[in-house]
């Protein structure tokens, strides 16, 4: 290991792991990702670790697909304590891991990496991060709500598989690859074979990204969210239109951009409660934090580090 230095970089590339320079304190927690820059975890990070005392920071890896073997080959030799895996880099992580955990391997996706003697081990807070956030922005459990989700990637399959575990009353998945919400759906029927049953609609449904079909199932639905990447950038539309939701409706946009995404304006329009994804962001990165340190997060100074 070369000379320590005084700062660290904004963004850290594969070719800095390749010839690491330190700094005060040293980085031994990151996230990798592509795109990278605008990730918010090392603020939430750093400032829990400092509050806990840990004598560590927390950095930006800008590592393109192509790259993350190698990365994370790094981050198993220099004894990283362990990294989140942003876009494009929860799947293709999986095959590169010593143990994924049980939701890694339902879900198909990991998000949270811990170096652990030598050893990578896999992990998904993700749906847990989003059940805290959905009670927090709107005091009500999974349990209680019919769920809709749009989309069937990694956010959406974690999403769900949390939503079935917690006995949701309902699920419905929306996808514009139909064949994926179908594939989804089908993966979680045992958990919906039980008794809990509303009325004429089924527990458990995967429907086609159509208004028609949207528009049937809204009046049985409570929550609706957006796992698609829709708003993520200026001039995207709403994942669906503000004339389909209605105000009994809770809206829950996993994007957590500073604007309003057109969906959260789509449902204020709509007269219906909206939250972004910033609350599901605190939480699977507190999730991250105690998979890491075994001890609670100080969800507090994290909150507050991410405004
Ligand atoms: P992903 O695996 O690439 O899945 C994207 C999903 O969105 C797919 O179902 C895809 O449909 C759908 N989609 C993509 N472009 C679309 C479009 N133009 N119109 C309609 N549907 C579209 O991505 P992911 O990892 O699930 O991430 C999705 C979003 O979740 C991210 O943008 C991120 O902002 C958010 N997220 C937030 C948090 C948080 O902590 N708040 C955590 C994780 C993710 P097809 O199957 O048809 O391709």
């Amino acid at each position: 290991m070369k000379k320590k230095r005084a700062v660290a970089k904004e963004v850290y590339s594969l070719s800095d792991l390749q010839n690491w320079h330190d700094v005060v304190p040293p980085i031994r927690l990151g996230v990798f990702g592509d795109p990278v820059e605008h990730s918010l975890s090392p603020q939430m990070q750093n400032a829990a670790l400092k509050h806990c005392k840990i004598d560590m920071q927390y950095a930006r890896f800008h590592i393109s697909p192509n790259e993350l073997r190698d990365a994370i080959d790094l981050i198993r030799k220099m004894e990283f304590v362990g990294v989140n895996l942003t876009i494009p880099h929860k799947v293709a992580a999986l095959k590169l891991l010593d143990t994924p955990d049980e939701n890694v391997k339902r879900v198909g996706a990991v998000n949270v990496i811990k170096v652990e003697g030598g050893k990578l081990r896999g992990f998904n807070t993700d749906g847990r991060g989003f059940a805290r956030g959905v009670r927090e922005e709107f005091s009500v459990d999974l349990r209680d709500l019919r769920v809709m989700i749009l989309g069937a990637g990694g956010a959406a399959r974690a999403i769900a598989l949390q939503c079935a575990k917690e006995n949701c009353e309902r699920l419905v998945i929306t996808n514009r690859s139909f064949e994926k919400a179908q594939k989804l759906a089908d993966e979680l029927r045992d958990f919906f074979a039980g008794p809990k049953v509303l009325g004429p609609v089924a527990r458990l449904q995967a429907i086609s990204l159509e208004e028609a079909a949207i528009r049937f199932q809204i009046g049985h639905i409570d929550l609706v969210v957006n796992a698609t990447p829709l708003g993520l950038n200026r001039g995207d539309p709403s994942p669906i239109p503000a004339r389909l939701l209605a105000p009994h409706v809770m809206v829950y946009d996993t994007i957590y951009s500073a604007e309003r995404t057109p969906l959260v304006s789509a449902a204020i329009e709509a007269g219906a409660r909206a939250a972004n994804g910033l609350s599901m962001l605190l939480h699977q990165g507190a999730l991250a934090f105690e998979i890491w340190f075994q001890r609670e997060a100080p969800i507090e100074v994290m909150r507050t580090a991410m405004l």
